[in-house]
């Protein structure tokens, strides 16, 4: 057993290493990996981390899970060059807002959006692997919105990879589109389909599910949210905060923005890694799968209803499946039956899992006029402007009232980005020299028909000339 040997929930195929685990997302038997076994930090370990700078915290975290995958002493590096290109010296900086309660800034990335923090990191271990292999891919990837930008800006210096983002034409904010498409790179490459969202992700299922329209030796990678190499990367900065705060002996209880439960499990993760912490809070909008299931032990949900937090709008959020391997105690037998059933009825997990998920996190849900009040009252008695996403987490955590400890709200996203929110709630966010530069730049983008034949020529085309 070891931290850098990885199994898939469901039970499939033999053990694999860091560097398979990150270039197949998700495992051949559609489960996911997780790692044979956590390391974990005693209280004498954990001072020993205190005042290190984040990036020489996150190499220290993250190297058994990457074992022997790259040459000596590039993780070091690889985490360096990736934390640098955060504009705030702290990485993650922590703002304080009460008595007793904090921000944990997770938006001053290259593009101003939490998933940077993992994206950033795992562009450049792709880069790294690949160079060994020698192997070309495409990163492939459909947008309704913030993923697109992230993965660009993480994927655009992988020098092995072509990068492709389909975004449905005309269905998503000028600001998010801008952010893609005026990203600068001959491995580049937006496209706009003339469809919706659900035309983008049936078009990049079928590629990747039939991938021998590919030149040989090609292969399309997915850098979406069930990577292993993002969750490991969302750890740190709950290390980082604790550490930061001083909170190793003081109880520390995060809110979390929750959508696919990546920046959730992380911090359960994290907690079994030996991190000090109170049962951390899932924030959710008004898609509130997770809150229902904590309540009534049955996961189930009929849609996805449209919010200010358009992030978090997610029916069935993908990590949960990682974590419920653990309530059933990795009996995978077990959770290949309950996914099997997965959909829009209400489906009791058993209650066993149930009582262990409830030990594990509170929730709470949040609507939308939750999210703009909350964001009206931080602005006038803070001065704060929370983006919708943190919003849902600053409001749930205000509801849940305060503990004995410390209250940590997750940042995950600039203010700035929500321009239309901002007319609403009346409250101006700070300026964001980032966004006010998108205007003025050249956008680049191709048009195609929503059709799956269309978009694998031009991969093809792409993969054999690079245009
Ligand atoms: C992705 C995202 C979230 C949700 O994170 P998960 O890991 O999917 O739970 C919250 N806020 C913002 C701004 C996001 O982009």
């Amino acid at each position: 057993m070891s931290s850098d040997r990885y199994i898939s929930t469901r039970g499939g195929g033999e053990g694999c290493d860091f560097a398979q685990v990150l270039l197949q997302g998700l495992a051949p038997d559609g489960g996911l990996y997780v790692p044979e076994e956590l390391p974990h930090y005693d209280a004498a370990a954990l001072q020993s981390m205190r005042g290190l700078g984040y990036g020489e915290l996150a190499a220290r975290l993250l190297r058994p899970f990457v074992g022997d995958a790259l040459g000596k002493d590039r993780l070091g590096e690889i985490v360096a060059e990736s934390y640098a290109a955060f504009r705030h010296p702290a990485v993650t900086p922590l703002v304080q807002l009460g008595p007793n309660h904090w921000v944990l800034e997770l938006f001053h990335g290259p593009t101003l959006a939490f998933k940077d923090v993992a994206l950033q990191l795992l562009g450049r271990l792709l880069d790294a692997v690949l160079l060994e292999r020698g192997q070309p891919i495409v990163v492939l990837g459909a947008t309704s919105g913030d993923t697109g930008s992230a993965a660009i800006a993480a994927c655009r210096h992988v020098r092995m990879a072509q990068v492709v983002m389909l975004h449905p034409e005309g269905r998503i904010a000028q600001l998010q589109r801008r952010q893609m498409t005026t990203q600068v790179g001959d491995n580049v490459h937006n496209i706009a389909l003339q469809g919706d969202f659900d035309d983008c992700q049936r078009i990049v299922k079928s590629c990747f599910r039939e991938q021998s329209f590919l030149p040989p030796g090609w292969q399309l990678v997915a850098v979406n949210s069930i990577n292993w190499a993002r969750i490991m990367a969302q750890t740190v900065y709950y290390f980082f905060a604790v550490l930061s705060l001083g909170a190793l002996g003081y109880p520390c209880r995060f809110s979390i923005p929750t959508g696919n439960f990546g920046n959730a499990y992380a911090a359960y993760l994290a907690g079994r890694m030996g991190l000090p912490m109170e049962k951390p809070l899932l924030a959710v909008n008004s898609n509130d799968v997770l809150h229902r299931y904590l309540h009534s032990g049955r996961y189930g949900s009929p849609g996805v209803t449209p919010t200010l937090a358009p992030s978090m709008d997610i029916r069935l959020p993908s990590n949960f499946e990682r974590l419920l391997f653990d309530l059933y105690q990795r009996d995978a037998a077990q959770l290949r039956r309950a996914v099997k059933l997965f959909g829009t009825e209400d489906q009791p997990l058993g209650d066993g899992a149930w009582q262990r998920a409830r030990q594990i996190f509170d929730s709470a849900s949040v609507d939308d006029e939750g999210i703009c009040a909350a964001i009206q009252d931080l602005a006038k008695s803070a001065s704060y402007v929370l983006d919708p996403h943190s919003a849902v987490a600053w409001e749930a955590a205000r509801r849940q009232g305060d503990g004995d400890g410390i209250t940590v709200i997750l940042a995950t996203a600039h203010p700035g980005k929500f321009p239309e929110l901002a007319q609403r709630t009346g409250c101006a966010p700070p300026p964001a020299a980032l966004l006010e530069e998108l205007s003025g730049r050249e956008e680049r983008c191709l048009q195609l028909p929503a059709e799956e034949a269309g978009v694998r020529a031009h991969l093809e085309k792409i993969c054999r000339n690079g245009v």
